[in-house]
C-alpha cells in the first residue's frame, strides 16, 4: 500500500515499495511542518526539485543522520557533496534511475534556482506513480507527463507569487489528468494564496473527474 504524508509547503513523506522517500524537507523554519528535522530518524532517498531554501531545508542533516541517498541534479548532488552528503545521485532533466525498486525520473520545471535548474520528480514504485511538480509556472509538457507516466497522485503548487496560482494550477490538473491531485505550496507565507478552495472549484470545473485531496499538514493519504 502506497502512501504520502503531508508535511506542509511542499515536503512530502511518501512511502513506495517500502522504501521511505522524503522530497523538498524543509521542516525546521517551516510554520507549518508537524515535527522537526531531527525526529526524523528513517528514510532511504530524499529528493529535492531546487536549491530555494524552502525546498532544500533540512535535506543534508537527514541524509547524513538517515544515510539517505540524496537525489536532484548534477549541479545539487556536486553542492551536497560538498555540504558532507555521502550517497549522492545527480542526475538530469528527462533521465530516470533505480534505487532500490524506485524508478525516479527528473522532469523539468519553470520556476528559477541558483544551481542547476528547477526540477519536479516522477517516482514510481509497486505500480503507484507520484508526480511532484516542484516549484512551477504552468507549462503545456504537463500533458506529457500525464499521458507517459499516468501518476496516481500529482502534487501542484497553488500559492501563486512564485509559482502557480489556483487558475494556472487547475488548468495544470486538466492537463495532467491524476487520479488524486493534492495542492501544495500555499499558506505557508503572507504572499501566497491562504485557502485552497478557489483552486477545489476550478479544479473541478475543468477536470470533473479527478479527486481533489486538499490535505491537512501531517494528514497522510493512501493511494
Ligand atoms: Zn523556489
Amino acid at each position: 500500500m502506497a502512501k504520502l504524508r503531508w508535511l506542509g509547503h511542499s515536503a512530502f513523506e511518501i512511502e513506495l515499495a517500502g522504501k521511505t522517500l522524503l522530497i523538498d524537507p524543509w521542516i525546521n523554519g517551516n510554520p507549518k511542518a508537524p515535527l522537526k528535522a531531527s525526529e526524523i530518524t528513517q528514510a532511504d532517498i530524499v529528493c529535492v526539485t531546487h536549491d530555494h531554501a524552502d525546498h532544500l531545508g533540512d535535506a543534508f542533516d537527514i541524509c547524513k543522520r538517515t544515510n539517505a541517498v540524496f537525489v536532484a541534479t548534477f549541479e545539487m548532488s556536486n553542492y551536497a557533496e560538498a555540504n558532507g552528503v555521502k550517497n549522492t545521485v545527480g542526475m538530469n532533466i528527462g533521465g530516470t534511475v533505480e534505487i532500490g525498486g524506485i524508478r525516479i525520473t527528473l522532469v523539468h520545471a519553470f520556476h528559477t534556482a541558483t544551481r542547476g535548474a528547477p526540477t519536479g520528480f516522477v517516482l514510481r514504485g509497486e505500480g503507484k506513480t507520484v508526480y511532484h511538480a516542484g516549484d512551477t509556472g504552468l507549462f503545456g509538457d504537463m500533458q506529457l507527463i500525464g499521458k507517459l507516466y499516468r501518476p496516481n497522485v500529482a502534487l501542484l503548487p497553488i500559492g501563486s507569487y512564485y509559482t502557480m496560482g489556483p487558475v494556472e494550477a487547475a488548468e495544470a490538473v486538466r492537463l495532467i489528468n491524476p487520479e488524486i491531485a493534492v495542492p501544495m505550496h500555499y499558506q505557508t507565507f503572507p504572499v501566497l494564496v491562504q485557502s485552497a478552495d478557489e483552486f477545489v472549484k476550478l479544479a473541478k470545473e475543468k477536470a470533473p473527474n479527478v479527486r481533489i485531496a486538499v490535505l491537512k499538514p501531517n494528514e497522510t493519504l493512501t493511494f
